[in-house]
């Protein structure tokens, strides 16, 4: 990528990943919109925080009223960033996320912080910059439905994808295979800064810096290329689609061990 592109690229940007499935980048990790119609939509993570304004811009283009749910992949600061101020514009909206995360977001538990000596480039080295106490929702916070359906998002089903947090999820739409992964599938090397700020395109597993149970995190991942998606949209990274996915992810599965588990680290 251009230097001057890195230099002006913008600090958002929409995308319009599949029907009824918008991705927004808040600096770098992004969140996600699934609706059914204008009126009938919900949120997908809260983002990096400071970017209230731009959720709830895109929202207001896009759709009518309140969402129905923001249901969260995981409780790491960068997806739960701008939580506070969703939840005093709307509401009357619930928030769900999996059993095992709920520790970190009714204020029981901190997440273990983050490694630094994981290595793999200057995001990682920054990561004992990156806040890991848990946050309070209080009685706004619920238990996903043991059913696997996702709450305001008909077509849709939340898995378990834990390793990068205990409780991660990622969303399918089997009628047209959208996968919306979070944190467990990434489309960038998001420990490399270089890669982050031009956002190239390259699958990759979790984020190492964050990540604590690497086997799971591996399971996850071959989990997720199995659905077979046709459209991915990750917690970080641009959406991918089309007939590069499936080779990319085929060799993702492979090379996991050698290139995505750190050879060294607090949490390896
Ligand atoms: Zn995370
Ligand atoms: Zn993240």
């Amino acid at each position: 990528m251009e230097l001057n592109s890195i230099l002006t690229a913008g600090l958002t940007d929409t995308w319009e990943a599949a029907p009824g499935v918008t991705g927004l980048r808040t600096l770098f990790v992004n969140v996600a919109y699934l609706s059914q119609s204008p009126a009938n939509w919900i949120l997908v993570d809260a983002g990096l925080g400071n970017f209230a304004g731009s959720i709830m811009k895109v929202a207001k283009e896009q759709f009518t009223g309140n969402p129905q749910a923001i249901v969260l992949t995981h409780g790491h600061f960068d997806h739960v960033g701008n939580l506070k101020e969703l939840l005093e514009e709307w509401p009357e909206v619930p928030v769900y996320a999996h059993p095992l995360e709920l520790p970190f977001l009714t204020g029981q538990m901190d997440f273990p912080p983050a490694d630094p000596t994981v290595g793999g480039g200057m995001m990682a080295a920054a990561s004992p910059l990156y806040p890991h106490k848990g946050i309070d929702l209080g009685s706004r916070i619920k238990p996903l439905p043991e059913d696997g359906t996702v709450p305001g998002a008909d077509g849709w089903k939340w898995l378990h994808t834990p390793g990068h947090s205990p409780g991660h999820i990622s969303l399918f739409r089997a009628a047209d295979k959208v996968l919306v992964s979070g944190d467990a599938l990434l489309t960038v090397k998001q420990e490399s800064a270089f890669a982050v700020v031009s956002q190239h395109k390259e699958l990759h597993g979790p984020p190492a810096y964050f990540t604590t149970d690497w086997e799971a995190a591996e399971r996850s991942v071959r989990k997720l290329a199995l659905l077979n998606p046709n459209v991915l949209l990750a917690g970080h990274g641009v959406p991918v689609d089309g007939p590069e996915l499936a080779p990319q992810l085929a060799r993702l599965c492979e090379t996991f061990k050698e290139k995505e588990i750190p050879e060294q680290g607090r949490y390896v």
